[in-house]
């Protein structure tokens, strides 16, 4: 840990004292090297953060000192075509950061750091565009909304708003970390008739059982496809979701649909991988589709999916798994790679 020199808020930036940071995937690949973001360091990761306004800038609209507010990586412009066409999740603008030849959000005495997807959430203070954040009621508690921010949004979306299911049809869901929960809870809140999780951990599966899958298959010990093929009566699922990124799975999924079904790509693969089939294992008219963050348009879907936790109906409490203070960051990153949690919160004071 070390410390950080944050600049004063910009026209349209808002200065957050972070209280809660979910530790998700995306920041371990890039610890690891995987992601493109590892050649932008020295960083501050995490980007999965909710917490308190404490200064705006003297453009800012839409929050003030004091409220409550969740960040989210779909940092989005509201002018290019995606934004104004309803796809703020996919805007091409890139714009979370500061432009080039501005002074850095965040410095040391030897230059300035990166902020994680424009977000930076494990550091005690996030200096934020306010187009990165969302504000909420108050009475929900942040370490919990902070979830909803990434992994739940992805998930949860995913189901809901890029898929295109319907109640009643059938689902599969291979992954069952955080983001493949997020899914089970989407397709249970959307009214799927079976829900079927996927994950070589039983830990897990019992994970999913507990949030709404109605039935489970250990891939380590059965083989998924024909594991599904058989709890669907021979029919396959009508939506398949991969929430890994991993090859073998996407194939799995693909392989395990019905006629007209839907494969929706949720992890984020290696930019070289390479998908291979045979072609007779996919079923007439079946479509494959990616999802990137949920198809959200956070503004709106990050209260919603919040006031369904209100309600009962998205179980947050159940997904933490594991909690902790920054110092345990590490900890963290080691029990995701041992597949033993879910989600790991960590908080300040
Ligand atoms: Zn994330
Ligand atoms: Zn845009």
């Amino acid at each position: 840990m070390r410390d950080v020199d944050v600049d004063k808020p910009a026209a349209r930036e808002v200065l957050v004292r972070t209280v809660a940071t979910g530790v998700c995937h995306s920041d371990l690949h890039v610890v690891d090297g995987q992601s493109r973001y590892s050649l932008a360091r020295p960083m501050v990761l995490g980007h999965e953060g909710a917490g308190v306004v404490e200064a705006v800038g003297a453009d800012v609209a839409t929050v003030r000192p004091g409220d409550h507010v969740v960040a989210c990586l779909s940092g989005f412009c509201g002018t290019c075509e995606q934004c104004l066409s309803g796809h703020p999740n996919l805007c091409v603008t890139g714009f979370v950061n500061r432009a080039k030849g501005e002074p850095s959000r965040l410095s040391q005495k030897d230059g300035g750091l990166t902020q994680f997807a424009g977000i930076g959430s494990y550091a005690e203070r996030m200096l934020l565009h306010e187009n990165s954040v969302v504000k909420i009621d108050p009475a929900l508690p942040l370490d919990r909304a902070a979830l909803v921010g990434c992994g739940v949004l992805t998930g949860v979306g995913a189901a809901l708003r890029t898929s295109g299911m319907q109640a009643g049809q059938t689902v599969a869901v291979f992954g069952c970390g955080g983001v493949g929960l997020a899914i089970v809870q989407g397709a249970r809140i959307g009214g799927a008739s079976q829900i079927i999780g996927v994950d070589m951990f039983d830990g897990k599966l019992e994970m999913a059982k507990r949030v709404g899958a109605t039935h489970v298959v250990n891939s380590a010990k059965d083989d998924p496809v024909k594991a599904i093929r058989s709890l669907t009566g021979g029919a396959g699922v009508d939506h398949a979701f991969e929430a890994v990124g991993n090859t073998t799975l996407v194939r799995q999924a693909i392989e395990s649909l019905a006629i007209r079904g839907t494969a929706t790509i949720v992890g984020v693969l290696p930019p070289d991988a390479n998908i291979e089939f045979p072609w007779m294992a996919i079923r007439p008219e079946c479509k494959v589709q990616t999802s990137r963050m949920g198809s959200n348009r956070f503004r709106t879907d990050i209260p919603r999916y919040l006031e369904f936790y209100r309600q009962g109906r998205l179980l947050l409490d159940e997904m933490v798994t594991k909690r902790g203070k920054l110092g345990d960051i590490n900890e963290a990153f080691r029990a995701m790679k041992a597949g033993e949690v879910a989600r790991t919160v960590l908080t300040f004071d």
